[in-house]
């Protein structure tokens, strides 16, 4: 309870930051925790929030208009907090803040994460960064705009509470997010069912173009730089393809590649269950969740995927083995 009362007390100056690319959770967890330390900590002389570029849906939160993208100050913070960032190169450029500040915390739900800040909380089994912040703030103080923020973090990681992250605790803390009069629904859809026409199109494609390996067990799907330039979209607009290509039939693991750089692809990785791809994200340096995760990988789609496939087929074999 109330754990974050005692990580700010003597502290002045509060940088917030989530991981690269960020996500529901991410923006959720970040101005959550923010808003509620500006409304409850007026000795605070500045709580900055600092991601790079938000997707457009989520700017109706309080202090999305205050997100901070530039990092030249040089700025020596009291207590720097990460959130839902699995390690410190997450964190991408805030990083410079992380390595002056005077304190560090982590609050972050990834069982990859080592704990690499000073102080650190961490709950593999939450569904979500915006759960095990709930769990450090005080109830009663929640107000409908931090509500919002949470519920909007546990919404994304959940995939509106169907992934089996989604615990009896998440619904509980879920039910008490509703009954600060939050508008549920208009959030559900506008930040994650609504979908612009050309993410539909670009989803299209992706399961158009997608291929079955290892005897129909994995689903694979890659996009092009080619592709991005043609429909004119930017790697946000991609989320959620993996999640489609998970829920195909008979398929074990989903993969998702997108072209980063040349040579160079971003892997979204779903499971569902018999695969561990967290412990595959990590033999190719990622990571993130066992039914979740990813990491950056070099060469043609071809090489990638050979790589891949090799883990989870030896993890299936292994499977197998001990099931018979
Ligand atoms: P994504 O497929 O990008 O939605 O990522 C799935 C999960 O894995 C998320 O919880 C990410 O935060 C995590 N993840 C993705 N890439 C990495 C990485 N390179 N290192 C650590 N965690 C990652
Ligand atoms: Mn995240
Ligand atoms: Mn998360």
């Amino acid at each position: 309870m109330n754990k974050i009362k005692a990580e700010i007390e003597g502290v002045s100056t509060i940088a917030i930051a989530g991981h690269i690319r960020p996500d529901g959770d991410c923006v959720g967890s970040c101005l959550g925790l923010s808003q509620y330390l500006i409304e409850n900590f007026p000795q605070l002389t500045e709580v900055t929030v600092y991601l790079e570029e938000v997707p457009g849906s989520y700017q109706f939160l309080k202090g999305a208009d205050k997100i901070r993208n530039s990092y030249e100050d040089k700025k020596e913070y009291d207590l720097f907090i990460a959130l839902d960032s699995g390690d410190k190169e997450r964190l991408g450029k805030a990083q410079c803040y992380f390595d002056t500040a005077k304190k560090t915390v982590c609050i972050d739900h990834h069982i990859s994460n080592k704990g690499y800040a000073k102080v650190n909380y961490i709950v593999p089994d939450a569904s979500s960064t915006a759960e095990v912040i709930f769990d450090m703030i005080e109830q009663e103080k929640i107000t409908k705009e931090v509500a919002e923020a949470l519920y909007m973090g546990i919404v994304h990681d959940t995939g509106v509470f169907q992934y089996s992250c989604t615990s009896p605790k998440t619904m509980r803390v879920a039910a008490v997010l509703m009954e600060k009069g939050i508008d549920f629904n208009r959030i559900i859809d506008e930040t994650f069912n609504y979908k612009t026409y050309v993410q539909k199109q670009i989803l299209g494609r992706a399961l158009l173009e997608s291929i079955m390996l290892l005897d129909g067990k994995c689903i694979v799907s890659a996009i092009r730089q080619k592709e991005f330039e043609f429909y004119n979209v930017k790697p946000s607009d991609l989320d959620g393809i993996v999640s489609q290509l998970r829920t195909t039939k008979g398929v074990e693991v989903a993969i998702f590649l997108y072209e980063s750089n040349v040579q160079e692809y971003r892997v979204s990785m779903r499971s569902n269950g018999n695969v561990d791809v967290n412990e595959v994200a990590c033999y190719f340096g990622g990571g993130g969740h066992v039914r979740a995760a990813g990491c950056t990988m070099q060469g043609s789609v071809y090489d990638v995927l050979n790589n891949l496939t090799g883990q989870i087929e030896r993890q299936l074999h292994q499977k197998q083995e001990k099931d018979e």
